[in-house]
């Protein structure tokens, strides 16, 4: 019997409580700003306050919860442990709210005890890039990198962020005074679900996270010609979506040969689209990640020029529409490792991984070392109502976070 199992019950019995605060009925549907995130604030800050914390709600939007050092007037700089508190529309409960409530347990579990350094548990205000189509506002605005011209944003509604903002209580002119210098923090651990399969088809409660995958974002434009499905004989045709059914299984071979990689046409329009029509033009997605930049640039590469020429012999021209680019995020090794004995002194076996989807945490990098602790999710799911935790998982979770802060209070960095 792990003794973290009472508190692990209490997180859950939290994430249970959370889950209510929904902008749908039924289900679990947390955009930022809502007034379902308002609820949840209040929620979390009263049991941040119960725990000790001195409560704050930055410019931003995200929840702060402060909690002193040992000697109240020391400088010492802040350990941050976080994750976001928004949802994907019908969600699960644990994706995000888990590493926060993780954190607080974290710090209930210290009895009173204070560290050496002050410790702030965030919650981040939004991570999925739901509402207004764009991610890591509140860890992007922590960070101090924040674009203000996403304030002009707007939503379906025509609500731009600003406006949005202010129905929230907050005064967008301020959002620049939610970063924290440098100098005066020492480091970001969040903990989340892993939200895929690894972990479970390995028997493992825990991963550490090495990095956070680089991803290649491309959306390209297949021409063809478009022509009468009866008349227009096959040698004739110029027909863009066999084209493209053509680069999306080579995409999947070449991503099966490559260890880590992972490539994905995610999303395909079809023009005309009408039974009786040859397609005439094609737009497809490509999104393509690894922890290693250059085989991930080395891959994209090869995507396109395999487009080009499988087209070529096709008639079909191909264009690119738009790509984004986001360089791999390597965690820190003194935290990661510290992690490492963290876990080793709980006697948990753990799995070193790569986080393929991406986390507040690899924009915190930006700011301070990072690092990650992921919790194996039961059935890989995630972004779905049936997304679970093993409370046994989340008990050995705690016990290893108490000791890695423990180990941070000791000065116990490689
Ligand atoms: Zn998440």
């Amino acid at each position: 019997v792990n003794c973290y199992a009472d508190l692990a019950q209490t997180v859950l019995a939290r994430c249970d409580t959370l889950a209510a605060y929904s902008e749908a009925p039924g289900k679990i549907t947390r955009p930022f700003p809502s007034e379902a995130m308002h609820g949840v604030h209040e929620r979390l800050r009263r049991w941040m306050e119960a725990a000790g914390l001195a409560v704050r709600r930055d410019a931003i939007g995200n929840l702060i919860g402060h909690y002193h050092p040992a000697d109240a007037a020391s400088s010492a700089s802040i350990f941050l442990i976080g994750s976001h508190l928004d949802s994907v529309p019908d969600a699960g409960r644990y994706d995000g709210v888990l590493g926060v409530l993780l954190g607080l347990a974290a710090l209930e579990a210290l009895r009173g005890k204070r560290l050496p350094f002050p410790v702030e548990i965030i919650g981040f205000c939004e991570e999925e890039g739901i509402r207004f189509s764009t991610p890591f506002l509140g860890s992007l605005a922590l960070a101090g990198r924040i674009d203000l011209r996403l304030l002009e944003r707007t939503d379906r509604e025509g609500t731009s962020l600003a406006e949005a903002l202010r129905r929230f209580g907050l005064d967008p002119e301020r959002v620049g005074e939610a970063a924290y210098p440098a100098d005066c923090v020492r480091g970001y651990l969040e903990v989340h679900i892993e939200q895929g399969p690894v972990l479970e088809n390995r028997n493992l409660p825990l991963g550490i996270v090495e990095a956070v995958a680089g991803q290649d974002r491309v959306w390209l434009r297949l021409q063809g010609k478009a022509g009468h499905a009866g008349t227009l004989p096959m040698e004739l045709r110029r027909d863009a979506l066999a084209a493209a059914a053509e680069l999306v299984l080579a995409v999947e071979e070449y991503a099966r040969s490559v260890e880590g990689l992972r490539a994905t046409v995610g999303w395909l329009e079809v023009a005309p689209g009408a039974v009786n029509v040859v397609p005439g033009a094609v737009r497809l997605s490509l999104d393509v990640r690894h922890a290693n930049d250059d085989l991930r640039r080395r891959a994209t590469a090869a995507f396109l020029a395999q487009a080009e020429m499988l087209a070529r012999r096709r008639g079909v021209e191909v264009c690119q529409e738009r790509s984004e680019s986001y360089p791999a995020v390597p965690a820190d090794r003194q935290l990661t490792e510290l992690l490492a004995r963290a876990a080793d002194q709980a006697r948990q076996p753990f799995l070193r991984m790569i986080s393929g989807a991406g986390h507040d945490a690899a924009i915190m990098a930006g700011l301070t070392p990072m690092c990650m602790l992921f919790v194996r999710s039961p059935g890989g799911i995630s972004h779905h109502p049936d997304e679970a935790v093993l409370p046994a998982d989340v008990a050995v979770a705690l016990e290893v976070v108490v000791a890695f802060l423990q180990g941070l209070a000791s000065g116990d960095l490689a």
